[in-house]
This record gives C-alpha cells, sequence and structure tokens, in this order.
C-alpha cells in the first residue's frame, strides 16, 4: 500500500451543506463511524463557477486572483495545486469541466484538441474534460476512476456537474436536485473504498450552492454553505466537527496533504 501523499478532491458543482448532510448517506455513514471529519465551510464571493475554481485551487479571494466572473475566460496567473504539484514533481490529473482545462491547462478551450490530453508539459498533465452542463455524473466519476487507476496521480480533481445542473432546472427545492445528491453518494460509495486501499486522502466538497430561484452568485447561506468532507487513508477521522471554516483553507489543506510546502500567497490555515 502506497505511503504516498495523495489526494483526490471531488468538486461537486453546487452541491449545498443541507443537501449534503440529507441526502449523502453513505457519506453520513463514514461520518458517523468516524472514518470522515465534516465541517461546514463559508463560500467566498461571488458564489460563482469559475471565480470558485480558482478560489479553491490558489486560496485567494477573487479580488486577488482577478477571476472575478464565469466570463474571465484565461488561465491562473497565480501559485495553483496544478502548477505546484508539477514543479514538485508530481503527478497531475483532472476529469473535468472544460472551464477548469481554461483555467490551468489552455485558454480558450479547443473542444478536440484539449478534450483529452496526457502531456507532462501540462499543469492539468492527465485532463479529460467535458462541455455540456448535463454530461452524466455516472460517467464522469468512472473517468476519474479510470485516472486514477491508469496514472496513479498525486493530485486528481474529479468536478461532477450534476447537482448544478439539476440546480439551475429545477432549483434547490426539487425532487430533482435532491435525488441528484444520493445519486451522487451512491456513485462515490462505489469509490471511496477502492481510493482510500489506493492510499488516497479523500475531499468532497463544493464550489458553491444553489437557491430557489434556480441560480446563485449571491452571499445568502444557500448558497454559500458548502460541506467538506476528508477521509484519510489509515487515520481516523473526526465525524461531524460542527467546524466551521472558510473555503480559503482548501487549498492549503490540499498542499499539506500532498507534502507540499504551503506558498507565501496561501495566507489561511490548512485544515490538517
Ligand atoms: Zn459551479
Amino acid at each position: 500500500m502506497s505511503k504516498e501523499n495523495k489526494v483526490i478532491l471531488v468538486l461537486c458543482d453546487a452541491l449545498r451543506y443541507d443537501t449534503a448532510v440529507a441526502g449523502m448517506g453513505y457519506l453520513g455513514h463514514l461520518v458517523e463511524v468516524k472514518l470522515a471529519s465534516l465541517y461546514k465551510v463559508i463560500g467566498e464571493l461571488p458564489s460563482l463557477s469559475r471565480p470558485m475554481y480558482e478560489t479553491v485551487h490558489t486560496g485567494l479571494p477573487v479580488s486577488e486572483h482577478g477571476i472575478v466572473s464565469n466570463w474571465i475566460v484565461r488561465r491562473s496567473n497565480k501559485t495553483n495545486i496544478f502548477q505546484l504539484a508539477v514543479d514538485a514533481g508530481l503527478t497531475t490529473a483532472a476529469a473535468a469541466y472544460s472551464w477548469v482545462s481554461e483555467l490551468y491547462n489552455r485558454s480558450p478551450f479547443d473542444i478536440i484538441d484539449d478534450r483529452e490530453v496526457d502531456d507532462p508539459s501540462l499543469p492539468i498533465q492527465h485532463g479529460r474534460f467535458y462541455t455540456q452542463d448535463e454530461f452524466p455524473d455516472i460517467d464522469l466519476f468512472a473517468i476519474g476512476g479510470l485516472l486514477a487507476r491508469r496514472f496513479n496521480p498525486h493530485y486528481l480533481l474529479v468536478h461532477p456537474m450534476g447537482m448544478d445542473y439539476s440546480g439551475e432546472t429545477y432549483g434547490a427545492d426539487s425532487s430533482e436536485y435532491r435525488n441528484q445528491a444520493i445519486l451522487q453518494d451512491k456513485i462515490m460509495a462505489n469509490l471511496i473504498g477502492e481510493w482510500m486501499e489506493m492510499g488516497y486522502n479523500i475531499m468532497v466538497t463544493g464550489d458553491h450552492g444553489i437557491n430557489n430561484d434556480k441560480e446563485h452568485g449571491g452571499t445568502t447561506p444557500d448558497v454559500r454553505e458548502i460541506p467538506l468532507y476528508l477521509i484519510r487513508p489509515n487515520t481516523p477521522g473526526r465525524g461531524d466537527t460542527g467546524e466551521v471554516v472558510s473555503q480559503l483553507q482548501i487549498a492549503p489543506t490540499i498542499c499539506t496533504l500532498l507534502g507540499l510546502q504551503i506558498p507565501a500567497s496561501m495566507n489561511h490555515p490548512s485544515i490538517v
């Protein structure tokens, strides 16, 4: 069994804290038996996707990283997890929305050249990217599972869009949105054991929530409060910690779990 410092970040787009806690029974079980630790994360503002992808990977608020809206289409120019990992000689991979490729690999996204890449010179060395919001979660998680098995990357981002798609189509107070959380939990139940055996630290979180108006971007708890489940190999969890943490702590926590020195730009404390 590998003792390497490896991390899988499952970034469930638009996964609310309350919906995750209510609907994700397998993760809830891991919390209950103290194999996982659960935190409530207060998301940064604005509660939008592309700005939060960058915040999660740089530990910076939007006023510092400059990705202030979904319409800023360019590569990250700040110290980020993918570049730090590659610079340290680690292997990176992602199964993610095309905006993630635009932030870290190449911008604008070329649907033919950029959709599937295996290139050690890129920040995301093994990338599999999709462009349609309705891309099925079951297939996205399978691609993430494939990347883990095939490349055993030190850092793997798995980024399903199903919560965002169902929330923006039906609203947060809908059976479709709630049932999507149950579906994602069922899928993860069939992956997390294998990933733990492989020696991975596993983090499950969101970029932002969603409201009953089928939207996000504002400041209210429904769009700001997201979960963080942390599962560590050979290390007991703390169950439901009841602790509230900042989304700015995600990036330095990933650095710590990867065995990387936290860069000066990430000035919030690691959770671990
Ligand atoms: Zn999003």
